[in-house]
């Protein structure tokens, strides 16, 4: 079934726009070839179901799960029984015993959180409180001079110690995924963007373009699909613009499309420095939107600081669906990195920031609004028979991605 699919997919550019869709039933779709899509459609496809996964860019990964600052969260800060705490805690377990058996660069180099005034000290024994309701073990708090013993170049008063926190490659995890999910069948359509879809009787008719047709478009006018398809089971994993693309699923009720925001996160990375300050992420107590300025360290030992909070909007859909955000640093931001880092790193050199690469989260509250837990939702919730919606799946959602999987796998296929 899938060989004829694609069949239709590779004919879509030759389709006129005068010509009615074809028509074409499927096992299962997948639409985003992010970290979370590409590990549900691995899930699937080792459950052995038929998936096609869809992603409007030119090959996979290229919105947020590759602008992030590929932790391996351990799960502390969310609340008890949050699908953020509950997903991260598991997922990590499974990311280390993935990356371990399939040669996945990563490396448990462990957190330091830092208080660096008094004032933070009840906040951080909070986290060690959370954490520690949430299944982490290990965590340990230290006195100042403990964690700066650990890391001469750290000023602070307090910290906590987390040993299961880490880092991956994430452009090779995903690489392993899309490979493990193409052995067991799944077939992976580029430059094809989902613009909309209803619901017929009951399944989900999803409508299919080329991304090059979405160029021009204005987002407004009707687009002609070149293709519509209609599977058993719909994974919306869509990243940032997965709240935008069911608005334009016809039988879905609004009201359970959740208002998207967007917070972008700039990194600045260290210039001019041979040894890197620190072996260990630091991070700094968490503020309104992120988890504050923090240290973070890729495989090679190269040292970033990120991301900040900037709120944006006017983001529209086109603009969405193609990716084409603003992803630019401004070197101003440098400015207010400075004092933020010197609160924990006093020694950071005048002119040693140095712009390198912005994220966007996709969040579900706004700014000053607190915190909201990720949103799965299936049939049971809308109504609507085999889809599924991945809302708000903002950080730790690299680290829970496989977590994710496990979940829409287990709860959501019939
Ligand atoms: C600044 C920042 C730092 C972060 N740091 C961490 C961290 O350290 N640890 C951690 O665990 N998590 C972190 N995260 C979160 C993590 O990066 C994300 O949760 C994760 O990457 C989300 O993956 P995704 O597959 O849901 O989305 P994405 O990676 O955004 O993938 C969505 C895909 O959908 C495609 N798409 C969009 N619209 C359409 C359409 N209409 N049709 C077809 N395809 C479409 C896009 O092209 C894209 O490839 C961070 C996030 C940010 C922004």
């Amino acid at each position: 079934m899938l060989k004829h699919t694609l069949k239709s997919l590779r004919r879509m550019s030759t389709t006129t726009a005068a010509a009615p869709a074809a028509k074409e039933k499927v096992d299962c779709v997948v639409i985003g070839a992010g970290v979370v899509g590409i590990a549900v459609a691995r899930e699937l496809a080792l459950k052995g179901r038929e998936v096609l996964v869809l992603d409007s860019g030119p090959t996979f990964g290229t919105g947020t799960s590759s602008r992030n600052s590929e932790v391996i969260h351990a799960g502390i800060y969310y609340p008890l029984n949050s699908l953020k705490a509950i997903f991260c805690v598991r997922g990590r377990e499974l990311l280390y015993k993935y990356c371990s058996e399939h040669e996945v660069p990563h490396n448990q180099i462990g957190k330091l959180i830092v208080a660096t005034r008094p004032l933070e000290i009840p906040k951080l024994n909070d986290l060690m409180k959370r954490g520690t309701a949430n299944g982490v073990h290990g965590l340990r708090m230290l006195e100042g001079f403990e964690a700066m013993k650990m890391e001469p170049e750290l000023q602070c008063v307090k910290a906590l110690l987390s040993p299961a926190s880490g880092i991956v490659d994430s452009h090779s995890l995903m690489l392993s995924l899309v490979g493990e999910a193409e052995n067991h069948g799944t077939t992976f359509s580029y430059n094809t963007s989902v613009i909309g879809g209803h619901l017929e009787g009951n399944c989900m008719n999803v409508y299919i373009s080329e991304s090059k047709n979405l160029q021009n478009w204005d987002g407004v006018s009707p687009l002609q699909p070149e293709l519509t398809l209609i599977p058993k089971l719909v994974v919306n994993s869509a990243g940032l613009s997965a709240p935008a693309l069911v608005k334009r699923f016809i039988g879905l009720d609004n009201v359970f499309i959740p208002p998207a925001y967007y917070a972008r996160g700039c990194y600045f990375s260290l210039a001019n420095t041979k040894v890197a300050p620190f072996k260990h992420l630091i991070y700094p107590i968490p503020e309104d939107g992120g988890l504050g300025v923090h240290v973070t360290l890729d495989l090679d030992g190269q040292i970033k600081f990120g991301p900040d909070v900037e709120w944006i909007d006017g983001i529209d859909d086109t603009l969405s669906f193609l990716n084409r955000f603003d992803y630019s640093v401004n070197a101003n931001r440098a400015e207010r990195f400075y004092p933020e880092i010197r609160k924990y790193y006093p020694d950071l050199r005048d002119g040693s920031l140095q712009p390198s690469y912005a994220g966007i989260r996709p969040k579900l509250s706004g700014p000053r609004q607190s915190p909201i837990d990720f949103v799965i939702q299936g049939e049971d919730t809308h109504g609507v028979p085999g889809l599924v919606n991945l809302f708000g799946i903002e950080s730790p959602g690299l680290t829970s991605s496989m977590a994710i999987a496990e979940y829409v796998a287990a709860k959501f296929l019939r």
